[in-house]
């Protein structure tokens, strides 16, 4: 599934061959996504692209009249098409481009959406409850802190809910702990304010750092058939439950904590 690192080196790779052209035409070949991809979106059609941003999971891509609302959801992808290479199955939408280019929306198990945000209008309600961006600084120890206060909730769901902060999947969220040195399942109250600050440190490290790697596949964006943007990651400790911790040797632990898999070494997270 795209987390926020792929999300973001995907606006990273598209933006370039989408700010300040004019979009000539779009099509939408199938509208059943997630939800149905609406009428209004035609509006973007020889509109100029203002901006490509992101807001936790979700791309924006702006024009004078509002704002295409895109998200991968679990298996989608974005690339751009120079080479009048024929649409594959599964390339849901397409936005051509006075840059020569053309944008592909591409999903096999459409879980993502394609939505429309009319200029002054209310924000969507997708983003209207969202929590602060991980890396900027409006999410820290101090923010952390504050949420954690009274909450018997696990740390490691406290931090992947997005009302506390965007953006912290799976994979984040066990690498995250495991560098502060907190167990995920400790209960979020019990987690005192250095350590959250640990925390919040180490969510923005193991986020800038996957985005760095990601820039060296930015050229996969553009005329690959490959996946683009997914990119090996070294990990720590998520999908090596029983394998050697890096620091201590003991076997990282594996178990399941709010339904997802959870990773942590016994002796280094207390
Ligand atoms: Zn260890």
């Amino acid at each position: 599934m795209p987390e926020l690192p792929e999300v973001e080196t995907t606006r990273r790779g598209i933006a370039p061959h989408l700010v300040g052209h004019r979009v000539t035409r779009l099509d939408v070949h199938e509208p059943r996504l997630r939800w149905p991809v609406p009428d209004s979106v035609r509006a973007l059609e020889n509109a100029t692209v203002a901006s490509v941003t992101r807001r936790a999971k979700y791309l924006l891509i702006a024009v004078p009249a509002g704002t295409a609302i895109v998200h991968l959801g679990m298996s989608g992808s974005l690339r751009i098409a120079t080479d009048g290479s024929p649409r594959r199955k599964h390339d849901h939408v397409e936005m051509t481009l006075s840059s020569g280019g053309l944008l592909r929306f591409h999903d096999p198990r459409r879980f993502g959406c394609l939505l429309w945000q009319a200029a002054g209008d209310p924000a969507h309600p997708l983003l209207a409850r969202l929590g602060p961006e991980p890396l900027s600084d409006d999410f820290d120890g101090e923010t952390l802190f504050a949420a954690t206060r009274g909450r018997n909730v696990a740390i490691k769901v406290l931090i992947m809910n997005a009302a506390v902060v965007v953006g912290v999947g799976n994979i984040y969220a066990s690498e995250a702990l495991f560098a502060a040195g907190v167990r995920p399942a400790r209960a979020a109250r019990r987690v005192t304010r250095a350590e959250c600050r640990r925390i919040a440190d180490a969510i923005k490290v193991v986020l800038a750092r996957s985005i760095d790697m990601g820039g060296t596949t930015l050229r996969d964006f553009v005329d690959s058939d490959g996946e683009p943007g997914y990119f090996a990651q070294s990990l720590a400790v998520y999908g090596r439950g029983g394998e050697p911790c890096h620091a201590c040797a003991r076997p990282i632990v594996q178990r399941v904590l709010g339904q997802r898999s959870t990773f942590w070494c016994p002796t280094c997270q207390r």
